[in-house]
């Protein structure tokens, strides 16, 4: 082998191992993994969120590796009160309620009998907080819709505000009314407490992880990347499922919490 094909092959390898983080030391599986998507549809054409998107065939992957390496996938609150923590707990999360749950998600869930919580907004018909990003909105859940779901016991739905509110931003009261109006809201359409949030746009401070306490919700998901520790319940980590993703990533991901460096 030449010197030149050599250092070739050497520097391939380097890029590649930070691309894919093989080399990463798993985490134990005694350590939950929460797995965070948006929507469950093909990308569109010259769209800007289509890192949201994961295709259906993609997330029916997914699901076909997650039963077949036999992880169990609980709703959030049904994980958190279990008192003795299985290995290789899985939670799949959905952020914002979108349509496509029902239409494309929701078949493959009852198909390979997994679990999964959705963040719901329920003042909002579209995800009009997106609006600056891609010009036509994407339709979220019906109420009849979310009502299906909530009937077929695979589904657990949590809280994401009323109206996708920034709880940097806002003030006080308007997120006191947020969480607690969602809740409610939530709570009256699936007949079901409400224990579960999602902070918006990931964000939150100190002073907002205490009234997401006061307004009597159990757990919080977070936007940052990684495995999460339910011993902070109020600031879990996700993995995000990236809509570009390969399925190595997703297989990186899911085992090492993180697939890049
Ligand atoms: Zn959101």
């Amino acid at each position: 082998m030449s010197f030149i094909t050599l250092t070739w092959l050497t520097l391939l390898f380097i890029f590649s191992s930070l691309r894919f983080a093989w080399w990463r030391i798993p985490p134990s599986l005694s350590r939950p993994r929460i797995l965070m998507y948006h929507m469950i549809e093909p990308h569109r054409p010259d769209h800007q969120l289509n890192a949201y998107r994961v295709s259906p065939d993609t997330f029916e992957l997914h699901l076909k590796w997650i039963t077949k390496n036999n992880w169990t996938t609980y709703t959030i609150s049904e994980y958190q009160i279990l008192n003795k923590k299985p290995k290789k707990s899985l939670c799949l999360t959905f952020d914002d309620g979108f349509g496509s749950l029902f239409t494309n998600a929701f078949p493959l869930l009852k198909k390979y009998n997994c679990k999964a919580t959705i963040y719901l907004v329920p003042d909002r018909q579209t995800n009009v907080w997106d609006l600056g990003i891609e010009k036509d909105g994407t339709s979220l859940l019906t109420k009849e819709q979310i009502q299906e779901l909530s009937h077929s016991g695979l589904v657990e739905f949590g809280s994401h505000t009323a109206t996708h509110a920034d709880l940097k931003q806002a003030d006080i009261h308007r997120i006191k009314h947020e969480l607690m109006a969602s809740k409610k809201k939530i709570e009256n359409l699936v007949n079901q407490p409400c224990r579960s949030f999602a902070y918006p746009y990931g964000r939150f401070t100190k002073q907002s992880i205490s009234w997401v306490k006061e307004a009597a919700y159990k757990t919080a998901v977070t936007t940052r990347p990684g495995i999460a520790d339910f011993n902070n319940p109020y600031q879990l980590n996700r993995i995000n499922m990236h809509g570009f993703d390969t399925f190595f990533d997703f297989y990186l991901r899911l085992t090492r919490g993180k697939n890049k460096l």
